[in-house]
């Protein structure tokens, strides 16, 4: 399976740990956000 990578930090957004999505991502959340782009869910979210 493919993984999809986040495309402004570069991590693995299907990371199954919660912790490590937030804290990878938490500044990417904001940035597709801002850019009124629909953040892909997190599988395991
Ligand atoms: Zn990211």
């Amino acid at each position: 399976m493919r993984k999809r990578i986040c495309k402004y930090c570069g991590w693995d957004m299907d990371d199954p740990d919660l912790e490590v999505l937030e804290f990878m991502h938490s500044e990417c959340w904001k940035q597709y956000r801002s850019h009124n782009e629909v953040y892909p869910m997190p599988k395991y979210a």
